[in-house]
């Protein structure tokens, strides 16, 4: 397989800081292995961006299963507030999606950061949300049309950083020719609807990148966005 990646990551038209991190920073073209990664760091001060940060880097370094990198950037998140009592309550997402050079993908998450499928023109989110909305929708205690403008829209549910032992999301599937992955935080998917996401798939990665950025923060740019595009060709 043939991967072709761009990422960015935007502070928004409202936040003063930008706590989501991501890997890798720099855009390019290979073969695979591939690891991409987003994460969206939580807490009082700085404490936010050391947490998506450290997750971050902690992941891109382990070697193994897209679990195995998700649960080591949670122990490292974890050990650095160990260290460290002053960034206590820190928290962040990760998701995570490693593809390898037969064109499996391993995906594993925790947290709201979403990761999509783009194939045939048609978008699948392959991620479950890990938030008090997305549990009421799937109970069928809430509407989905009301998620937006539900007073706890932002209640995350799972997250790292809270403890050792953390329960870890995986998908596994197979890459075709033609796809488009899209990983992407809360400040894109806050700002806009999947029928709205679907509309930027067009272009070069680096073009997907800005013009979903862009389309963000036109619809108000409330929080960090980033996002990683991903194209496959066989
Ligand atoms: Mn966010």
């Amino acid at each position: 397989m043939i991967y072709s990646w761009a990422g960015a990551s935007h502070v928004g038209r409202s936040r003063t800081n930008n706590e989501d991190a991501f890997a890798p920073h720099a855009d390019g073209t290979g073969s695979g292995p591939l690891v991409v990664a987003v994460a969206d760091g939580m807490g009082g001060h700085i404490a936010g961006e050391v947490a998506s940060r450290v997750a971050i880097e902690a992941a891109m370094a382990e070697a193994g299963s897209a679990t195995e990198r998700v649960l080591a950037g949670n122990s490292r998140v974890v050990e650095a507030v160990v260290a460290d009592p002053s960034l206590a309550g820190m928290g962040t997402t990760l998701t995570l999606a490693s593809f390898g050079a037969d064109g499996a993908v391993d995906l594993a998450h925790i947290g709201d950061s979403r990761a999509y499928l783009w194939r045939d023109g048609k978008l699948t989110q392959l991620t479950k949300d890990h938030t008090l909305v997305a549990e009421l929708v799937a109970e069928g205690r809430l509407d989905p049309a009301e998620v937006r403008a539900h007073p706890q829209r932002n209640l995350i549910t799972r997250v790292i950083g809270m403890g050792k032992a953390i329960d870890v999301d995986h998908v596994g599937l197979e890459t075709l020719d033609g796809d488009r992955y899209l990983l992407c935080s809360d400040g894109l998917t806050s700002m806009l609807d999947d029928d709205e996401i679907a509309a930027k798939m067009t272009g070069e990665p680096v073009e997907a990148v800005w013009a979903l950025v862009e389309a963000a923060n036109n619809a108000g740019g409330e929080d960090n966005i980033t996002v990683i595009v991903v194209d496959v060709a066989a």
